[in-house]
């Protein structure tokens, strides 16, 4: 059994004012940690592969290429990069660009290996023609397209596990019937207007790590079964923690590693490759989301019997 695991270093390279929300540097802080508890460049069963950036005629496929040209040159009007929530760099760009690529790689992967990860991703919140709560071009959707690519892939599912609503998503994918969106989130939480995904499961503030759990187990198994889907791509979003600073549920560690769990090995027992991605977690201190990150690791090594 093989676990790929993609990274790129370019994916903390990125300087914001001192502070900023974003937790930039939690990439390189949890393929540290990674490697620090899992030895992962030397680790048997784990391998290590580095993505290429994805093409601007790739992104332009799916977006808007007004919107693309104009983010990618500066410009962009202020109140549009100040709903992205980043200050307009060339660092900024790179790092998207390589970060879509490295979901698309995942899902190679995926595809390849039967599960992979992608220790960056989730930018659910891209719509077509704009940006907005730190994602700028929608990894997910772009995925998710290039996977209806790849020979027995007709039916794609996006399962969202992110605290937040994956709007973007939902919106840019509203008219491709092969591509099921499955958003799990907070119902009073970001963004506001929640357009309708495929499935949408709200659940309200303060949901405990059993209420989230038994209503995420629910549904799933339902979901899958319905669609039935040939490939999944799993955003596994941190910020449903207890102490999120941009979160509201109150899911400990364990029931991140349990949802991680839920949905890993129910794609497997179905057959479905898995596409993950660590997707979103906020703390001021960086260092405190590692571990929540690293339960999507454990939880893989777990099912594919890797210790
Ligand atoms: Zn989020």
């Amino acid at each position: 059994m093989t676990l790929p695991l993609v990274y790129h270093p370019i994916y903390s390279e990125l300087d914001l004012p001192p502070a900023h929300r974003y937790p930039i540097s939690k990439y390189r802080r949890l393929y540290q940690y990674l490697q620090d508890t899992l030895n992962i460049e030397q680790h048997p069963a784990i391998r290590l592969f580095q993505p290429e950036p994805i093409s601007v005629d790739e992104i332009k496929a799916l977006h808007d290429p007004d919107y693309i040209d104009a983010l990618f040159s500066n410009a962009l009007p202020a109140a549009k990069m100040r709903r992205i929530g980043f200050p307009w760099s060339e660092q900024l760009i790179t790092r998207t660009c390589m970060s879509s690529g490295g979901t698309k790689l995942t899902v190679d992967l995926a595809h390849q290996y039967g599960l992979s990860i992608h220790l960056s991703g989730g930018y659910h919140h891209a719509h077509k023609d704009f940006g907005s709560g730190f994602c700028l071009v929608n990894d997910l959707a772009l995925a998710a397209k290039h996977a209806l690519t790849l020979p027995g892939v007709d039916t794609v599912m996006i399962i969202d596990c992110d605290v937040h609503h994956g709007d973007g998503t939902a919106t840019i994918l509203a008219d491709e019937p092969n591509v099921i969106t499955f958003s799990v989130h907070c119902e009073k939480n970001f963004p506001a207007r929640k357009p309708d995904s495929t499935l949408d499961l709200a659940l309200p503030i303060n949901t405990t790590t059993e209420e989230y759990l038994n209503a995420f187990e629910g549904l799933l198994p339902l979901a899958l079964a319905q669609y039935q889907p040939d490939l999944v791509i799993y955003d596994a979003g941190v910020d449903i923690h207890q102490d999120d600073e941009l979160g509201y549920f109150n899911v400990c560690v364990e029931g991140i590693y349990q949802r991680d769990h839920l949905v890993l090995s129910r794609c497997r027992e179905a057959g479905i490759p898995v596409a993950a991605v660590v997707g979103g977690g906020y703390r001021h201190d960086h260092q405190l989301l590692v571990n929540l990150h690293a339960q999507l690791i454990y939880s893989a090594m777990n099912i594919l019997e890797l210790g």
